[in-house]
Formats: C-alpha cells, sequence, structure tokens
C-alpha cells in the first residue's frame, strides 16, 4: 500500500506515522525528517533547505521530487510506503505521480487530518522534538529527555509564531488546493477528526482505512 498522510502543519501527521507505519506494517518517508537532517549534517541539501525551513516556507519542489524519487526506489519502500508531510503543491502531486508511474505504483490513498487553525497555533507553541529521533512532543519542555531515545528535546525554530503563521498561509495557497486536486483525480479520499487522544485520533485513521 502506498498511502499519503496530507494535513496543515501540526495536524498530527508525524505523530501518528510510526504508529500507522507498525498497525499497516510499513516503512514511513517524512520529507521534513529527510530536510532536517540534512541541515544538521550542513550537506548542499541542507544548506540549500535551511532558509527556507526556519522561515516556515516551502522548499523548492525539484528539491522535494528529488528527495522523493531517489528515496521511493530504494530497495526499503519496495513493499510500499506511508508519505508524512511529502506533497504540499500540486506540481509535487503531480511529480510524485510520474515517480510512481515510473515504479509501476500508484498512490491508494490519501489521509486527511482535519483540525481548526486555532488549535494548530497552541499545539505548535507547545511543542517540542527530540533532537536526535525527531519524535514530537506536546506539554513538555526543551531540554528535557526523550522518552524512545534519551535525545535532548528541542523547540523548531519555524513553531515560533511568526513561521506558524507563515506554515498556516503557505498550506492555504499552495497546499489546501492539493486534496482537490486528488479527489479530481480519482484517488481514494479519507478524512480524519484529527482532535483528541492520541489513541481515539489512531483508531479513527485505521476506521477511515477500512482497518
Ligand atoms: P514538517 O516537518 O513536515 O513540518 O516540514 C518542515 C519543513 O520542511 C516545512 O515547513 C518545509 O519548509 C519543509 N518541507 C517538508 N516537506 C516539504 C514538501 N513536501 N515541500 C516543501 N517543503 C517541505
Amino acid at each position: 500500500m502506498n498511502l499519503l498522510l496530507f494535513g496543515k502543519p501540526g495536524a498530527g501527521k508525524g505523530t501518528q506515522a510510526p504508529k500507522l507505519a507498525e498497525a499497516l506494517k510499513l516503512p514511513t518517508l517524512a520529507t521534513g525528517d529527510v530536510l532536517r537532517q540534512a541541515v544538521r549534517e550542513g550537506t548542499p541539501l541542507g544548506k540549500k533547505a535551511k532558509e527556507y525551513m526556519d522561515r516556515g516556507d516551502l522548499v523548492p519542489d525539484d528539491v522535494i521530487l528529488g528527495i522523493v524519487g531517489e528515496a521511493l526506489a530504494s530497495p526499503d519502500y519496495q513493499r510500499g510506503v506511508i508519505l508524512d508531510g511529502v506533497v504540499r503543491t500540486v506540481p509535487q502531486a503531480e511529480g510524485l505521480k510520474q515517480v510512481l508511474n515510473g515504479l509501476n505504483r500508484k498512490l491508494d490513498a490519501v489521509l486527511s487530518f482535519e483540525i481548526d487553525n486555532d488549535e494548530i497555533v497552541q499545539r505548535l507553541g507547545g511543542r517540542t522534538v527530540c533532537e536526535k529521533c525527531q519524535t514530537p512532543y506536546t506539554g513538555r519542555n526543551a531540554g528535557e529527555k526523550c522518552e524512545k531515545c534519551g535525545g535532548t528535546l528541542v523547540r523548531r525554530k519555524d513553531d515560533e509564531p511568526d513561521a506558524i503563521r507563515n506554515r498556516l498561509r503557505v498550506y492555504e495557497q499552495q497546499t489546501a488546493p492539493v486534496f482537490d486536486w486528488y479527489s479530481r483525480n480519482g484517488t481514494r479520499m479519507a478524512t480524519v477528526q484529527a482532535v483528541g487522544t492520541f489513541d481515539e485520533v489512531t483508531k479513527r485513521a485505521l476506521k477511515a482505512l477500512g482497518r
């Protein structure tokens, strides 16, 4: 199965992805994680992406499609994949379709996480992430230790108020049209109300996917 997780920044895609991966026995690919790692390692990709990311802007489509094309061709993703935040513009949706076509595959479903902007601002304003394994936390302070790997929790630069506002603006302008594009293209669309406890959202998500 090739599944795309879609929704506003802070909707909980990255929080749910590992749980869905476990339930569906699929690996995940998150462009945000690939990019943050590249920034940390100071690679040419990281140097190119950093400014866009810090401002809360989208990294150019050709850079994203390069990452996705390379990753999906690797043996790790042959059996299927959960794509987390990978498609944020219509050209990226078109590019992903080409990449999957070239591998004789197609997107089986889009799972859209539905949530209000007010909830997002509150959530991201209180979020920390593990600097090592990227696990996101709410209600935990920077400097505390990650429960999963012992790494240090940090604030993301793009979770500061100005960047959050910009990310939501960018979502409305460039990412929201992706939902309509997939709807028109006959892709199976599933939606999940992304509020409530972690387990409630997981249950709803699996149910929306018919599991
Ligand atoms: P995320 O961790 O998914 O919130 O992504 C963090 C940042 O990485 C975004 O705000 C963008 O700057 C960049 N990014 C991640 N995925 C994409 C994508 N598919 N297209 C463009 N930029 C992306």
